[in-house]
Formats: structure tokens, C-alpha cells, sequence
């Protein structure tokens, strides 16, 4: 019996480690979550029938039982040294012009090039296959084991090899840095902000300060994940180039970045530097620049050390995603839905090359627990989107004179008082008629997505109602050449275009009406399925809630707003007051009529035969712009990412399980601007 058990457990470790590998490393699991819950149960159940058959490294023992009451001392074998670094092309020329200096003329140089993962470095021994020291590195020659803290992350084989293919070496020290995925860092902070905990700054700070903690099992609930780099020393197998280390870490089951590269010349690493500083912030984890390694570990030896650096390697850093500067004014915008966000005006400064001036403070909740103060000193932070955020106050640099924020109680715009829904976060501005919320209704109407009028952009929006000529969309189509002459900047052929795009877009498809009026829950997907069934504004209006819901992808929160929305007294003298202004409330054509009505109106089928998905939170479209953006020309929005897509357009908090997918599958990526360039024709930008 006990040696039937004992076989069981063994084949249960062997089965549930060759999942965990696929789950985790290969990103492709093999058995549902349900499946593996069940094996793990199945182990624990027999290990708890016969405790003398547990072994430190059985799957069952990842969460340690026993907290640390302090980290102890680890002395590297081979001390873990610290790169040089370099910030200019011309600094990473410089170094490798030293190191051939001490080379034999003309010795042909290989090289390997590797993201610079922002994470913690650790050390990582294997005994015989089995995991039996992590240390960090400390200041390279002793360092702490947090060994039970990196035996709880989920794709450090606790034995190696994962696949029974090889002999496991006699000892190998696997370098590597433990990091937090992006997605799964966005979500930890989502859930930790549900639950009003405090947020983490970054990805690289939740990592370290994972992996430091005195109770493993609060390490175990952390998303953390290894990338293996090097290895330190390994008894049991010859390598000979940092390319076959790579390798052998890979054999061995171990996670490596496969977006390191081996390169035959320098061309072809300062180009690799180049398409990753483009890239950066498309990837799924942090890397703040590229080590360039020399290839050959024999030519590696004979460059040796200087000081605490190996003179054959070199990080080539990105520039920094953080900058601090003054926050001068905490400014609220009101949105088109009434909904007031905080936002902060910044004495401009230099962000990966670009200058910031303003930065999201989020939403009222955030910015009082994080207590940013207008005078504050912030830290600003441009990370894997467009928008700078303000992620905190250096409380330190306070003279006394920064007063704490208070939230509004009126609206910055139409001076009413402002409301909170209950249960919701936001303040709103309930104002019917409050210019903030004309305007940005005016944007809308006239944005890419829905009515796409040329020219009416938010600057001329605010023109118009300022002068008073405009306080609906309505009032658009009563404009005459004579007022619009007057406003400053419009000469007769500003007059003119503007007009004409106003008078060609009375003739827009249904659904991009539809898109324009702005009815809670109805983007161009929702407007192009109303649209279709209904062809005209008073069929939709005629319909009741029961038939709204009938139709694929309308649901009832939907459903219930259009029926609200098309009813009230105020829609219906907007909607006849569109008419008036020869407005066109109905299909001209038959079904098909959309696309031939769009390269009819000179808008290029440039996105034809395209299928994208799109995710997070872009900086100046909402999902359903950008997707009617794409239906507008010519491609196909899906919600989700499969091997047809050809896109994924990637916003601020992008969806985990897409981003994985789409890396998984190669799927190009682009932000809102990679997007907008292609609709119009032009190449990508970078
Ligand atoms: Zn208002």
C-alpha cells in the first residue's frame, strides 16, 4: 500500500510540475484549473495519509509554513556583480571599443542582448535538481535567503529538470531577476484599491518589496514571476557561450525571456536597443534598458572584472519614466456624461522625451488617499501608456504652505452644486444645460467615431458656444456663414469647409447618429446592431424595452437607457430640431448601403480586411470610438484576441487575458496613435 502510494505521489509531483511549467513558463496550459486543483488535492490528501513522504520539494510546499523571523546571511559563491551603465549610443561604442583594447586584434565578437528586466535580482542554487538556496543580492558578495519566499512563486521549478529528458546537473547557480507582470500588477492594484489598501508605485517596488517579506505566504499571494538570465556556475554541463547558458536554463524548465537576442555584429545590437525603446512600453513586464553581454564565456573570463563590474557586459539604459516636478494647480475637467475628474497641471518637464504639463490624478478617492496638494513636489510616471500619471507627493520637499485638496461641491463650469451617486466613486454635474458638458457632448457629435465633422474640433467647439451661437448639437445646423465669419481665426474658406462638413455630415449613416447623441451604453457597436434592425430614429423610438433586449448584444442596462433616453420631452425637441436642421434620421439605403455610403463621403477603406481588438483605457478615445473608428474604415472589431486578429490596440490597465494572448500569438500591438495613423493611410510612427 505505502509503496503504491508512494508511487502515486511521485507520478502526482511529476504530472503537476509539467503543468505548472506549461501554465506558467509556456504561457500554454495544458488542463483546466479545475484538473489541476484536483491533482494538487490529490497529493495533499496522500501526503497527509503518509506525512513521512513529504519532501521539501513537492508542489504541495510552495507556500511555507514556518514564517522567517529574520532573513539570514548567504555568501555568493561567485560574486554577483553590477553592470556598468550607459546612456548614449556613442557611452555603449566607448565600452565595447575597451574591451576589444584588451582582446587580441581582430578576435571576432558575438553578442547577446536582453530586456533589462526591473525586478529583483536573486541567485538561485540547485542541488541534484532540487532548489535548495534563493538569495538576493545584496552588495554582491553576501546576500539574504528568501529561499521560502521564491519556493512560493509559480514558475521557479522547485526541481529541476522539469521534463524527465536530462540528468539534472550536480549543482548549478541560476541567475535571474524576479519581476511582476504588468497586467497582473494593474490587477493586484485594481483589487487593492477595491479593498481601499494602498497602492503600489510600480511593478519593480511591488517585486522587491513581494519578495522581502518575513511571512512567505504573503509572498505566495503576490503575482510574481522569474526570468532566468545566467548562470552563475554550473557543475555537470560544459557551456561555452552565454547563448548555450540561455539555452540550458531553457532545457532545464527554467523561464527565459524570449525576447533575448544573439547577435553575429554591433549593428545588429544597437538596432535590437532601438526597436526596444520603441517598443518598451508594448511589453508585459518593466525593462529600463538592455545588457549587452559578450557572447563567448571563454572571451568573458580573459575581460574579467573591474572594481564590481565584468568589463563584458553593459547596460544600455532607456530613458527614466519618472521625473519629478511642481504640481501647480489641481484642475477638474466635467465630461460629457457630467462626470467631474481631477487632473494635474505640472510646471513642464521632460518625460521620455516628451514634455508632460499635465498628468491624471485618477479620480477624488485616489487623490485624497494619496494626499496630493497643489505646491506639492510629485513624482510623474509614463508607464506602458501615453498618459502621464501622478503617482505621489515627495512630502518631504512640503514648506507648509501646500493645503490639503477639497473635493468640489459645485461645478467648476456651471457653478451648480454637484452630486455622488451612490455607490459610485464620481461627482457629477447634473446640469442639463452646463457648457462644460455641451462641449464635450459637441466633441463627441463631431469626433472620428460618430457624426466625423472635419474641423470642429474641441477649440472651434468652445468658440461657438462662447459666442453663443451654439448650445445643442442642433444648433449646428442653424449656423450661417455671416456669425461664423465673425469668430477669430475664420477667413471665408474656413467658413466654407467648416460649413461643408457640417452639411455633408446630415447625410452620416444612422448608426453614427445614433453614436453621436451619446445614450448611455451605446458605442458604435450597439448603434450599428440598433441601426440595422430599425432604420430609422422613429422605429427605434416606437420599440419597446422587451424588443431592444431581443437583439444580440443589446442587454437590459442598455436597453432600458435607449427607450429612457429616446422619450424624454428633451430628446424629442433635440431630435426634431435635428430634422428641422436636415438632419437624416433614417437608412437611405439598403443594409449594405454603410460602406459605400462612407467611401461615397471620401473616407478610405484603409483598415479593410483588418480585425482588431481593442483594450485598457486609451488616452483620448473611448472604446467605442476607437472601434467605430475601425468599422469607419473599412476593418473589424471583435472583442476578443484570437489568431485573426490583426491588432490589438493596447490603452492604459490593458485586459490581462488579451495582452497574454496577443503576446502568445505574436499579434502586433499598437497605442491609439499607431492606430489613428494607420486608419488615415499613413505608415506607423517608430
Ligand atoms: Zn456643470
Amino acid at each position: 500500500m505505502s509503496m503504491n502510494a508512494s508511487a502515486r505521489i511521485d507520478e502526482l509531483r511529476r504530472i503537476i510540475e509539467q503543468h505548472a511549467h506549461h501554465y506558467y513558463t509556456l504561457d500554454a496550459p495544458t488542463i483546466s484549473d479545475a484538473e489541476y486543483d484536483a491533482l494538487i488535492h490529490e497529493l495533499r490528501r496522500l501526503e497527509a495519509e503518509y506525512p513521512n513522504l513529504i519532501t521539501p520539494d513537492s508542489p504541495t510546499q510552495r507556500v511555507g509554513a514556518t514564517p522567517l523571523e529574520a532573513f539570514g546571511k548567504v555568501q555568493h559563491p561567485h560574486p554577483m556583480t553590477s553592470l556598468v551603465d550607459a546612456f548614449t549610443r556613442e557611452e555603449v561604442q566607448q565600452w565595447l571599443q575597451r574591451a576589444q583594447r584588451l582582446l587580441p586584434e581582430g578576435e571576432p565578437l558575438a553578442f547577446v542582448a536582453e530586456p533589462k528586466i526591473d525586478g529583483l535580482a536573486v541567485a538561485l542554487t540547485y542541488e541534484r535538481g532540487a532548489l535548495v538556496r534563493a538569495a538576493t543580492r545584496g552588495d554582491g558578495i553576501t546576500g539574504e535567503d528568501v529561499t521560502a519566499n521564491v519556493r512560493t512563486i509559480r514558475n521557479v521549478p522547485l526541481r529541476i529538470p522539469v521534463a524527465d529528458e536530462m540528468p539534472p546537473p550536480a549543482v548549478i547557480e541560476v541567475r535571474g531577476e524576479i519581476y511582476m507582470p504588468r497586467d497582473l500588477f494593474s490587477a493586484m492594484n485594481a483589487e487593492r484599491e477595491a479593498r481601499g489598501e494602498a497602492t503600489f508605485a510600480n511593478p519593480r517596488n511591488a517585486a522587491a518589496g513581494s519578495v522581502r517579506q518575513l511571512d512567505p505566504s504573503i509572498t505566495a499571494s503576490r503575482p510574481l514571476r522569474l526570468f532566468a538570465y545566467a548562470v552563475g556556475y554550473v557543475e555537470g554541463y560544459e557551456i561555452a557561450t552565454q547563448a548555450d547558458a540561455l539555452e540550458l536554463l531553457r532545457q532545464l524548465g527554467l523561464s527565459v525571456n524570449v525576447d533575448i537576442l544573439v547577435c553575429e555584429d554591433f549593428d545588429r545590437v544597437l538596432r535590437y536597443c532601438e526597436e526596444w525603446m520603441a517598443k518598451r512600453d508594448q511589453l508585459n513586464y518593466e525593462a529600463d534598458g538592455v545588457v549587452i553581454k559578450i557572447n563567448s564565456l571563454d572571451t568573458q573570463r580573459r575581460l574579467g572584472i573591474v572594481g564590481n563590474a565584468p568589463r563584458w557586459a553593459v547596460a544600455y539604459k532607456f530613458p527614466s519614466r519618472e521625473a519629478t516636478t511642481r504640481l501647480l494647480e489641481i484642475a477638474i475637467n466635467v465630461g460629457r456624461t457630467g462626470v467631474l475628474t481631477p487632473y494635474a497641471v505640472l510646471e513642464p518637464v521632460q518625460l521620455s522625451g516628451v514634455t508632460i504639463r499635465q498628468a491624471s490624478l485618477h479620480n477624488f478617492d485616489d487623490l485624497l488617499r494619496k494626499d496630493i496638494r497643489a505646491g506639492d513636489t510629485v513624482v510623474v510616471q509614463r508607464a506602458g501608456d501615453v498618459i502621464p500619471q501622478v503617482v505621489r507627493p515627495i512630502v518631504e520637499l512640503r514648506d507648509g504652505s501646500q493645503q490639503p485638496f477639497v473635493p468640489p461641491s459645485t461645478c467648476p463650469s456651471c457653478s451648480q452644486p454637484v452630486e455622488r451617486t451612490q455607490g459610485e466613486v464620481a461627482l457629477y454635474c447634473v446640469n442639463p444645460s452646463c457648457p462644460a458638458q455641451t462641449l464635450r457632448l459637441l466633441e463627441h457629435w463631431a469626433s472620428r467615431g460618430a457624426m466625423d465633422i472635419d474641423g470642429l474640433g474641441i477649440r472651434v467647439a468652445e468658440q461657438l458656444v462662447a459666442a453663443g451661437l451654439v448650445h445643442d448639437v442642433a444648433d449646428l445646423y442653424q449656423l450661417m456663414r455671416e456669425q461664423l465669419l465673425v469668430l477669430e481665426g475664420f477667413q471665408e474658406r474656413r467658413v466654407a469647409n467648416l460649413l461643408a462638413a457640417l452639411d455633408a455630415s446630415r447625410q452620416r449613416p444612422l448608426w453614427r447618429l445614433l453614436t453621436g447623441l451619446g445614450i448611455p451604453g451605446v458605442g458604435a457597436k450597439a448603434a450599428q446592431m440598433l441601426a440595422e434592425r430599425f432604420r430609422s430614429v422613429d422605429a427605434l423610438r416606437a420599440a419597446d424595452q422587451n424588443v431592444l433586449e431581443e437583439i444580440e448584444g443589446i442587454g437590459p442596462t442598455t436597453a432600458a437607457a435607449v427607450v429612457s433616453y429616446l422619450n424624454r420631452p428633451a430628446t424629442v425637441e433635440l431630435l426634431q430640431r435635428l430634422r428641422n436642421g436636415g438632419v437624416s434620421m433614417a437608412e437611405a439605403a439598403p443594409p449594405a448601403a454603410m460602406d459605400t455610403t462612407d467611401v461615397a463621403e471620401g473616407v478610405t477603406s484603409t483598415l479593410a480586411g483588418l480585425t482588431f481588438v481593442v483594450t485598457g483605457t486609451l488616452p483620448d478615445m473611448s472604446r467605442e470610438e476607437a472601434e467605430a473608428l475601425v468599422l469607419a474604415h473599412g476593418g473589424k472589431a471583435t472583442s476578443s484576441v484570437s489568431a485573426k486578429t490583426s491588432y490589438l490596440v493596447v490603452g492604459e490597465r490593458p485586459g490581462a487575458s488579451k495582452f497574454n494572448k496577443a503576446q502568445q500569438l505574436g499579434i502586433p500591438m499598437l497605442d491609439e496613435a499607431g492606430l489613428l495613423a494607420l486608419a488615415s493611410g499613413s505608415r506607423l510612427p517608430g
